[in-house]
Order: structure tokens, then sequence, then C-alpha cells
């Protein structure tokens, strides 16, 4: 920054700018330090601070407009980018696609494909050669690599794109994929020297048909910035001022890309979250972010220490889940007002899970009158099918965030296809007959396996209601009973999406689904950082949510052929840890207090003194020992069980009924549901007071 004073006209603007933000985040807003990397949790106002950085320099003249480049990583984050500048005067609403040189005030703001697509387009006319054309699908050129046809290839084809793409956000040519996928631990089915040469031939066919896939733009971007001076002398005169949003999942391609932008330049401002960072195993690497002084020599670091966003009960459970890992982690300050208490609801099924969260939907609708203030989040998209059709049945618009809708998903249609060819083959047999047979095909693919019994599901609802029904008519049916919404309904609308779509979004109130063991963490996950990464993506579900806060598990699921018997998600654990016992009922009128209330209880039993009372000690030592046989049998650390307090509770207020168990700290309907039998059993068998059944 140049640092010239700006004309009084625009201080005063400027000052405008500065209100509502903190002194930690005007000091972000303000500084002349570059490059800036803002490095701060979740809801701590890093978007807020960025847009304002930019309204900042534009309307104190130390930034162009026209000059200025935003990037933010999905269409839908450069949307809220722009929404958010329209707002501070220096952006057109509905921007946000791409880059256009005409804009009004020139701010640029998109994601780093579309500004990169725009650049090699630019480019291609400068130098008057055709651009490629873009190849939307990898599957189109894989299907033919892998051979076969149907659902299988498909699949195939979807495994190797997978790869394909992490080697490409790495920089990795197909000649060093192998040694580096291996080095990187990963595990493609079909073992990393097929994939290297699939995508040798990928590479090769690719160039003969004159396509390029969207990980080229970013490569080809990054080249273009490095071997055509004139193309970088263009580019860095335009994009002069660099910003980017959520700058832990930059990949190295990426940061590349930035680097080749800015030059020797140093006005690049990034804000990020290493929290946050849920994107490793799509290439992405955080030590852009956390190594950024050692990335930009000079560079400045600020930090944002305040959480704007969620009530501080939605801020201990999400803490929790990260202090679990064991690493000691900076106080959170939650600004909002308290509010109630997250709740763990476990359902008897998945289906069950679906039809309660509608119905607190209405519930909560009838206090709001607003649908999209509330979000359901789930770990995979075959999840979505079962809470799409009990929305729809409860009435409730819905949108379902995502590449593509249930049933335009490739799983799903090439589910469809299986039925299509059933009834095609057996013209005789009945609808029922080819549902038994879609959901008996023997498919290892999780995603497919699970679109099929999900359509299997949807088929047997439809054959229930209409006996008669084949095919056709079951297809019909599929399409309007998923149909998104009613025209009439379009905007206000549940927002229905997976934990990593949610990235930088709020809502009022959230529903995480499917709390269990296989989801979440995801039944792949099994070294050390692939869990941390899938704890640290539960995180940022949790940070979704402003107010309301609902958690919930089902005890069985359809999964595979079968519907299976769960158990919950590891993580409910710690997040219990920190709620009251009596979570499933309705919030403490004084919310904050009873936080604290709980806290004083598990400091007084960790003391020893609860309530003036002493444990039982033959029950705290048989407590003590059934906790240590389950531990070792388990392989856990006992206190992820219980906690010695917790356990010192129990021997002191001698729970008799669930209802009362509940009522201990550090115990909630998960911790019940696994452990209430032999637990309750303990008390009657081991005390020799008179078990009274309290509450
Ligand atoms: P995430 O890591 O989830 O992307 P973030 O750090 O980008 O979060 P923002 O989305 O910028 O956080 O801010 C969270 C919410 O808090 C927003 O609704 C924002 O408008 C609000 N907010 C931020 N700072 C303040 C402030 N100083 N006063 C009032 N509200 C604020
Ligand atoms: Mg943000």
């Amino acid at each position: 920054m140049d640092g010239t004073p700006p004309p009084p006209k625009q201080r005063l603007a400027a000052d405008q700018l500065l209100d509502g933000l903190d002194d930690a985040q005007r000091e972000a807003v303000t500084t002349e330090q570059a490059p800036l990397a803002i490095i701060a949790g979740p809801g701590s106002g890093k978007t807020r601070v960025l847009t304002r950085r930019i309204a900042w320099r534009v309307a104190t003249g130390t930034a162009d407009g026209r000059h200025v480049l935003a990037v933010t990583f999905t269409r839908k984050a450069a949307g809220e980018l722009t929404h958010r500048l329209a707002e501070l005067g220096v952006a057109r609403p509905g921007d946000g696609g791409g880059p256009d040189p005409g804009h009004w005030r020139g701010v640029t703001a998109g994601t780093l494909h579309a500004i990169a697509l725009a650049q090699l387009r630019r480019r291609a006319e400068r130098l008057d050669r055709p651009m490629p054309g873009l190849l939307e699908r990898k599957a189109r050129l894989l299907v033919k690599i892998v051979g076969g046809r149907g659902p299988d290839a498909l699949t195939a084809a979807a495994d190797l794109a997978g790869e394909i793409e992490w080697a490409k956000a790495r920089l990795l040519r197909p000649e060093v994929y192998a040694a580096a996928a291996e080095l990187a631990g990963r595990e493609p089915s079909r073992g990393v020297e097929v994939v290297a040469d699939a995508y040798a031939r990928y590479e090769h066919d690719k160039r003969r048909a004159r396509l390029i896939d969207f990980d080229d733009l970013l490569w080809w971007c990054g080249d273009a910035l490095a071997d055509d001076d004139e193309f970088q002398a263009e580019q860095r005169f335009r994009f002069r001022h660099l910003f980017v949003d959520e700058f832990q999942d930059v990949s190295p391609a990426q940061l590349r890309l930035v680097r080749g932008w800015l030059g020797a330049g140093r006005d690049l401002t990034v804000v990020g979250d290493p929290d946050q960072a849920i994107f490793s195993f799509t290439g992405a690497d955080p030590t852009g972010l956390t190594g950024f002084r050692h990335e930009f020599a000079g560079a400045h670091v600020a930090r944002l220490d305040r959480n704007y966003r969620s009530t501080p009960q939605v801020v201990a459970v999400a803490e929790a889940v990260l202090a679990d890992a064991g690493r000691p982690r900076p106080p959170r300050v939650a600004v909002r007002d308290a509010g109630p208490f997250p709740r763990v609801t476990a359902y008897d099924d998945d289906a069950d899970e679906a039809a309660g969260v509608a119905r607190r939907l209405r519930d909560a609708h009838a206090a709001t009158g607003s649908w999209s203030s509330f979000a359901v989040l789930y770990r995979i998209n075959a999840q979505s099918a079962g809470f799409e059709a009990a929305l729809t049945a409860a009435g409730i618009p819905y949108r379902v965030r995502g590449d593509a809708r249930f049933l335009d998903r490739p799983e799903v249609r090439a589910a469809l296809d299986v039925l299509r060819a059933a009834a095609k083959a057996t013209p005789g047999a009945s609808l029922d007959h080819h549902l038994d047979g879609l959901e008996l095909a023997d498919d290892h693919d999780d995603a497919r396996r699970q679109h099929a019994v999900a359509v299997a599901r949807l088929g047997r609802e439809y054959v229930a209601a209409d006996p008669e029904g084949a095919l056709e008519g079951f297809l019909t049916w599929l399409s309007t009973s998923l149909r998104t919404e009613a025209p009439s309904l379009a905007g206000d609308a549940v927002e229905l999406l997976t934990f990593h779509r949610a990235k930088g979004l709020e809502f009022h109130t959230v529903f995480v689904t499917g709390l269990e063991r296989g989801l979440v963490p995801i039944s792949r996950a099994d070294t050390p950082p692939e869990r941390a990464e899938e704890r640290r993506l539960l995180y940022v579900a949790l940070t979704r949510a402003e107010e309301g806060l609902e958690l919930s598990w089902a005890r069985r699921r359809a999964l595979g052929k079968r519907t299976v018997g769960r158990t919950p998600s590891p993580w409910l654990g710690p997040i219990e840890a920190v709620l009251p016992g009596a979570t499933t009922t309705s919030p403490a009128a004084d919310a904050r207090a009873g936080i604290d209330d709980a806290r004083d209880r598990l400091a007084k039993t960790r003391s020893g003194d609860a309530d003036d009372e002493e444990p039982d000690p033959a029950l705290f030592a048989a407590l003590i020992e059934w906790r240590r046989g389950l531990a070792r049998a388990s392989s856990v650390p006992a206190y992820v069980i219980f906690h010695d307090s917790t356990l010192r509770a129990i021997a002191t207020t001698l729970p008799a009924t669930r209802a009362s168990l509940l009522d201990v700290p550090g115990i909630g309907p998960v911790k019940v549901e696994r452990y209430a039998d032999v637990v309750l059993d303990l008390v009657r068998t081991h005390s020799d007071r008179p078990v009274i059944a309290s509450v």
C-alpha cells in the first residue's frame, strides 16, 4: 500500500466501513502490513474482515476496484462474497460467476477456476489460437480407458477421476504419480500403478480430443504466467490487489497460481482457519496458510479471537470435539448471548431420523416463520434421499445443495438403469422382484450400493402405496415425490447439504445428522491424518449453527444390502461431556447459568465434594473396575467411556433409572443408550446405601 491520504469525502465513507468491527478486526481491515494472513476460528469475522478490507482499500484510494481480485473456492462462496461487496457498494449484486472487465467499479470476485478460464480464453484470443473445449466430466474419457460398460465402469471411472484430481491438484504428472501416491499413503482400489497408467492415457486422449479439464485450467494458467512474459505482465497489471478466502483449503496448483499473479508484488491478503482444513483428500494443503510467513517473505499474520456467529453453547460443543484430540486449544470467546443447549437424539432408524428432523423443522418454523434459516447437514450425499422424502411428505420446501440432485446423480441413474434393464428382460416380473434384484446385486462400491439401496427403499414405498405399480409409475412417482420445491415457495427453503458444502455458511439452526461410526468418521478414514480431517469436518459442521444445534444418529441404517445396527460416533462422547444431562428435554431457562452450573458440579465432583456427599466406595471401585475391563476390550482410553468425575458422580448420586442417569454430568443419551443397563445393574448390586429412584 502507498498510504496516500485519501480525500475527505472518501474518508467519511471509509470510516463507516469500520462500524461493527472490534479492535482486532479493525486492525486487520486497515493494517498496511502485506502480505497479510488472517488466521482465526469459525465465526470470528474472517470473511467479513476480508470484504471490509477490500471495501476499505477502495474507499481510501489505496486500491483501485478494477485491479482487485477476490478469490473463493466455490461458485456459491463467490456469490456470497459479491453479495457482501455489493452491500458495501463495491460490486454489483449477482456478479461472482467470473471476471468481467466491464464491472461497475471493477472488483472481480470468483472461483479460481472461473478466473483462470477467463484469463486463458483471453490469452488464446490474443495469440489467435483456438481455446480447447472444456471437459466437464472426466468419466467421459475414463470409461473408455477402464473398459467395460455400465455402472461398474462408471464407478471405476469415478475412482480414477478422484485420484487424477488429487494428482493434478498437487501438480504431479503421470510419471511421478505412483511414487507420490505411495508416499502419501493413498490406496486407490486398483493400485497406484494401474492409476498411473490410466492417468497417462487419460492425458493423452484428452490432448488428442483437444480438451482440457478443470484441473488443467489452474495448471495451464500457472504455466502461462511462468512462461509467457506478456501474459504475465498483463495479468499482474490487471490484478494488483489479491484477496483469498478459505486459504486453508488451497492446493499446490492453486498456491502456484496465486504466486504467479502476485509475482514480485506484495499486495496479498488471505484468511483461513487450519482447524477447518477439510479438503486434504482432494489435494489441498493447509501449510499454505500455516506456513504463510515461510511462503511469502516478510508476511504478517493477524489473529481474531471472538466468535460472533454462535452461542456459547454451540461453541462449547464444537470446541469439545477438537479438544478431545488431546492438543491444548486457545480459549474461544463467544460474544453472543446464551442460547439453548444443543440436543442429541438417538432415533430407531434412518427413516425415523429423517421424520424426526422434519417434525422438528415444522415446530421450529412455527416459531421463526422462515425455512431458509435451517439446514440439514449430512456426511455423504446418499443420506439426502431420506431427508428429501421426509421433507416432501411433510410439505416442507427444501433445496439440495450439491453437484446434482439425488435423481440426477450418476449412482442413482445407474440404479434406475439396472431396474429398466431388468424390467425389459423379464417383463412379467413384479416391480418388487426387480427391487430385490437391485438390492441384492453384488456391488463393492459404497456410494453405488448406498444409492441402490436408497432407490430400492423408495421403490418399496411406492409399491406400498400402489401395489399394482410398475417401473414407469415408479419413475414418475420418484420425480414428483423428490421434487425440490414447489415453484411458489422458491427462495424460502430448508437447505440440505453435506458437511463439506456447508463450509463458510451459517444458519440459525443446524441439524447435524448421521452421527454414527462409519459416517462420522467415515469408515474409509483409517489413518490418523484421515481421522483428524474427519474430526475437523465435524467441527466445520457444528460451527455453522448460530443458535440451534440438533445432533442425531440412528440405531439402524440401511447400508449395503441390509439394514445394519449402528453405534454412535466416538465424538458424541466429548460432546455429551460438556452438555448437562437433561439435553433431550427443553432447554434450561438460563442456559449460561446451566453451563456454569454443570462446570461447577464437575469441578466439585473432581475434588470429591459434590453436594457434600462422598461416593459409595464399593460402587466406585466396581465402576472403575468395569470401566478398565471395557476400555481394554475395546482398546480405547478409559476416559472415553466415562471420566473419573462421572463415575464419582454415579457412585455419589446412585441413579436408579435411565432418567436419573441422564442427570449425571457427563452422561447424555448416547452414553445412556450404551451403558445404562450395566451401570444401573452395578449401582443395584454394589451400593450399600438404599437406592432411590429419583426425579
Ligand atoms: P468461517 O470460518 O465459518 O468462514 P468467518 O470467520 O468467515 O467464519 P464470518 O462469516 O465473517 O466469519 O462472520 C460470522 C458472523 O458474525 C457473520 O454473520 C458476521 O456478519 C458476524 N460478525 C462478524 N464480526 C462481527 C462484529 N464485529 N459484530 C457483529 N457481528 C459480526
Ligand atoms: Mg468465512
